[in-house]
């Protein structure tokens, strides 16, 4: 039986019964792709003809090598992702998309980062995970300034003896050197990580609303957020024990982004 299919408004065939099977069984066709052949008075989904389909035994396995009737036919189709043509059995099929083996890669990583968007359900870290860890940052960023203040220390206590004006310079330089390994800390671990050492050890990370990575820029402009949400009397903060089930405290909001359970 010679059969032709409608493929986005145009017709492809003909194809013979093993054909429409295997296009079928590839998923290149549906059960509501609408199939014609020679005698029938109207076009009809595949699924009602279906029956009707004489299988050479065998054949269905072996996929058919590719058919002239269908090369010859234009079965080509625009790729969805870089908008080229290509011949139809060079592409995968997704919905009504159509995607080039080039793009295959990308189109399954999208996919799977839209999948994640459509359902938007982010395991939102709890709030004592998140404590815990602004905690352990704390004790950490603790130890590293007071062993710098000591080395600090030491000299200021030489410089004092030698002239004032050098130990106000030096407190200065201090305060500058502590500042600067604050922000490094944070906007290198969380940018390159996802999180910072006090929330790796609570297995918790930083995202963007939908999941993604945050990067350098955004780590930074989280940092100087989260000098606003202390600057509130930490109400930026505890905002984060009312925001259910996102917990966003206030440098979330500002920026835009999530703590998740890894
Ligand atoms: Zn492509």
């Amino acid at each position: 039986m010679n059969w032709h299919y409608a493929e986005q408004g145009k017709q492809i065939g003909p194809v013979n019964d093993d054909q429409l099977t295997e296009l079928a069984r590839t998923g290149n066709i549906s059960s509501e792709t609408y199939v014609w052949r020679e005698g029938m008075a109207d076009w009809l989904p595949y699924s009602q003809i279906k029956s009707e389909l004489k299988t050479s035994p065998g054949s269905e396995k072996p996929a058919i090598p590719p058919s002239p009737a269908v090369a010859n036919n234009n079965a080509e189709a625009v790729c969805s992702e870089c908008g080229r043509i290509f011949p139809m059995d060079e592409m995968i099929r997704h919905g009504n998309a159509r995607i080039c083996a080039n793009c295959k890669p990308v189109f399954m990583q999208k996919l799977s980062e839209g999948a994640q968007i459509k359902t938007g359900e982010l395991n939102y870290a709890r709030i004592s995970s998140r404590f815990a860890a602004v905690f352990l940052d704390g004790l950490i960023l603790m130890a590293i300034n007071m062993g710098i203040g000591l080395v600090a220390g030491l000299s200021l206590a030489q410089a004092a003896g030698v002239k004032p004006k050098g130990v106000i310079a030096l407190q200065i330089v201090l305060f500058a050197i502590q500042m600067s390994i604050g922000i490094g800390y944070e906007v290198f671990l969380i940018g390159k990580y996802g999180a910072t050492w006090g929330k790796m050890a609570c297995k918790i990370k930083v995202v963007t609303a939908d999941g993604g990575r945050v990067t350098y820029m955004r780590a930074l402009g989280r940092y100087f957020a989260k000098m606003v949400s202390a600057f509130t009397l930490m109400i930026g903060y505890i905002i984060a024990i009312f925001d259910n089930p996102q917990k966003r405290a206030l440098h979330d909001r500002i920026c835009d982004t999530r703590v998740i359970n890894k």
